[in-house]
């Protein structure tokens, strides 16, 4: 099995001390769908018992009322998956249950090691087989690693080993465990229902299942739950020169109603958009966000700008997942079907279209002419991020550098080629403006400058030689 290591942008639950958690991960992972629609898989214990469940599919897909009931237990963790087409198989579909020498282990990972290549190699030299091809599967081969089976620490000295972005729950049949990177890209959060403890990618989860926010994991922490209560440890070292929050989970990713890395995201985005407007002031008739994202930036925009806001996209919600599309006209209907535009609205209007990114802009390029066959006389694009230039090794799907539209183009040749009558993009100043502590964020997809040596990646001594693991499909906008 070739490994293709899939560049994920996930979510995972975990829970313990509550009775019935498959019913709480689950809907933790049902507000979580938005981080991962290919598929979804939930393991509890009762302490003696392991159960697990997983699917290709969306959680109401892969999951039944009766296939919950049936996962007795009082702690467990779960996991929804993004991925790309190539690696749309269900081995690969988290959480990973194993069975080691002291019994089973599950992991769910939200992430991207860039040390996975070279560890697997490793263990593979050495006579391990693995079983999935995603990054993600290097811990349980450092858990179950007999040199460090024996210590005391072992989970903590296996996370110490990983470079990279994650965030991972992890299980036996009697604890839950969850820890972040020492550079914090991925976000975790921990909440309090009743007598027991939840962990969640975003705080909606925990919303949506009734648990108290209490706190984020620690970058570099490692927290355990068991029978004795919630215990605290670190296995690395916070660097000095800051952490590497990703930005683009406030730009885009998150939900809006989440918490995350201590900030709002609805009010970053207003910002973000209040500060587009700032930047790039036009006159016009109306604001509109291309939704979902877009919506608080286009706020932003419409409260400092003065220009009114109006809804001139409105979207299907029932339209399919357009990745699975097996070729690119059918996924271009699809992305046509999922947003359609209010004529009404915009007809004979000049107007200022809010979007979070541009990163082939073959959608963007749809928008702009679906508004001016609407009869839209003015069209001016604003987006609430810079333009986004360089990959992402740490977890999100972005195109290659060549597919991405502005590490080729002009920022006038990328407005020709959109069809708008002007373009603003927010600067690296503005994105970074919301936040207390600007350095604590990665920003490199736009500036190039990345947080961890990506040079060495694999091991093998080349970003060119990652280049064929990245040529997966992108976010189709
Ligand atoms: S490169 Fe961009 S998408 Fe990736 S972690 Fe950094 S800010 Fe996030």
């Amino acid at each position: 099995m070739s490994p293709d290591y899939p560049r994920e942008a996930c979510g995972i639950v975990g829970v313990f001390g509550i009775p019935d958690a498959a019913l709480l991960i689950h809907a933790g992972l049902f507000a979580l769908q938005h981080r991962g629609q290919e598929g979804a898989g939930i393991v509890t214990s009762d302490g003696n018992q392991v159960k697990s469940t997983k699917g290709l599919g969306l959680v109401n897909d892969v999951f039944s009322m009766k296939t919950l009931r049936g996962m007795k237990g009082h702690l467990g963790i779960g996991h929804v998956r993004y991925s790309t087409t190539g690696s749309s198989r269900l081995q690969n579909v988290q959480p990973l249950v194993v069975e080691c020498s002291d019994g089973i282990w599950a992991i769910a990972h939200n992430g991207n090691l860039i040390n996975a290549g070279a560890l697997r190699l490793m263990y593979q030299e050495a006579g391990a087989i693995f079983q999935t091809s995603t990054d993600s599967e290097v811990l349980i081969h450092l858990l179950a690693d007999p040199m460090y089976r024996n210590r005391p620490r072992r989970v903590a000295r296996a996370l110490a080993e990983l470079k990279g972005a994650f965030a991972f729950v992890l299980m036996t049949k009697d604890c839950v465990m969850a820890a972040r990177d020492a550079l914090g890209f991925k976000p975790l959060s921990i909440g309090k229902l009743g007598d027991g403890y939840v962990f969640a990618s975003e705080t909606c989860a925990l919303s949506q299942i009734g648990a108290e926010y209490l706190r984020d994991v620690e970058p570099g922490e490692l927290v355990v739950v068991d029978s004795s209560g919630l215990h605290s440890s670190w296995f690395a070292e916070p660097p000095s020169t800051g952490l590497s929050h990703c930005v683009f989970e406030h730009v885009y990713f998150a939900r809006p109603d989440s918490l995350l890395f201590g900030q709002s995201v609805h009010s970053v985005r207003m910002k973000l958009g209040m500060r587009l407007a700032q930047e790039h002031p036009v006159e016009a008739d109306l604001v509109t966000a291309v939704p979902d994202s877009g919506n608080s930036a286009a706020l932003g925009f419409s409260r400092q700008s003065g220009i009114p806001l109006d809804f001139g996209f409105m979207r299907n919600h029932y339209v399919g997942r357009t990745f699975i599309m097996p070729d690119a006209d059918q996924r271009a209907r699809s992305v046509d079907m999922k947003l359609a535009v209010v004529k009404e609205v915009v007809k004979g209007k000049r107007v200022v279209v809010v979007d979070d990114s541009i990163i082939r802009g073959t959608t963007a390029r749809r928008r702009v002419s679906a508004l001016r066959e609407a009869g839209a006389r003015e069209i001016h694009m604003r987006i609430s991020c810079p333009p986004t230039m360089h990959p992402c090794f740490f977890g999100i799907d972005f195109a290659t550098r060549a597919e991405l539209i502005a590490s080729n183009r002009s920022l006038d040749e990328i407005r020709v080629y959109t069809g708008a009558d002007t373009l603003g993009y927010l600067s690296i100043d503005g994105l970074l403006s919301p936040f207390p502590k600007a350095p604590d964020y990665c920003t490199a997809c736009f500036s190039g400058r990345y947080p961890l040596d990506i040079s060495r990646m694999e091991g093998k001594g080349a970003l060119e030689t990652l280049t064929p693991l990245l040529n997966l499909q992108a976010k189709n906008h």
